[in-house]
């Protein structure tokens, strides 16, 4: 498979080659073509196997079209476990979506709120986060989900060795019932297994 084949579009393609990126990887073959016919995914990958391009890849392609993002809005949430892997992320989606005008910000706890209550108010395309911060912010009004499409929940079996399923619950409970989900994660545990079923909608799980 080349990432040609995988229907990316040319802003993307171009994304990729900057990259130096010459074919997909495994899970990359797996879950972009799932991910843009708009399936949930439960997807079992490692740190390293290319996840994070993978999940990307495709969120940014589906809300190309899409509409901005206003005041205090948000269009895809995705939520990791620490503030390294937001901001890693976060820079992952920068660099893919550097042909596209798109937004992206990313949003954690250890540093002050205010730039990002700041910054929440124009609204932002693609929200990188972790739990805990982010309740925060949802208790300031300052992220606003009436028109979330995308929710991605990346390393989420670290997410729920941290604790931080009662507060991704609470989360949860404040999305559109209407979007797309994606579930990656290393292991698949009971727990993660119960976290799918509460999350995902007729998901397919991938594994690589
Ligand atoms: P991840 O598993 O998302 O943490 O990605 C691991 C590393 O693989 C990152 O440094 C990416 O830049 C790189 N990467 C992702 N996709 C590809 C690809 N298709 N070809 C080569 N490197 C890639």
């Amino acid at each position: 498979m080349s990432f040609n084949e995988l229907k990316l579009i040319p802003p993307i393609l171009k994304s990729i080659e900057e990259s130096g990126y010459r074919t997909p990887s495994p899970i990359q073959n797996k879950v972009i073509p799932l991910i843009l016919a708009g399936k949930d995914v439960m997807a079992a990958a490692q740190t390293g196997t290319g996840k994070t391009a993978g999940f990307t890849l495709p969120l940014l392609q589906l809300l190309a079209d899409g509409k901005k993002a206003e005041s205090n809005q948000v269009s895809a949430l995705i939520l990791t476990p620490t503030r390294e892997l937001a901001a890693q992320v976060n820079e992952s989606v920068r660099v893919y979506s550097s042909h596209l005008p798109l937004t992206h910000f990313a949003v954690f706890g250890g540093v002050k709120i205010n730039p990002q209550l700041i910054r929440l108010r124009k609204g932002v395309d693609i929200l990188v986060a972790t739990p805990g911060r982010l309740l925060d912010l949802m208790q300031n009004n300052a992220v606003r989900f009436d028109n979330l499409k995308f929710l991605v929940l990346d390393e989420a079996d670290r997410m729920l060795d941290m604790g931080f399923l009662p507060d991704i619950k609470r989360i949860l409970n404040k999305l559109p019932k209407e979007r797309q989900n994606l579930l990656f994660s290393a292991t698949f545990s009971e727990e993660i297994k119960a976290l799918c079923n509460k999350l995902l909608n007729n998901p397919i799980s991938v594994a690589v």
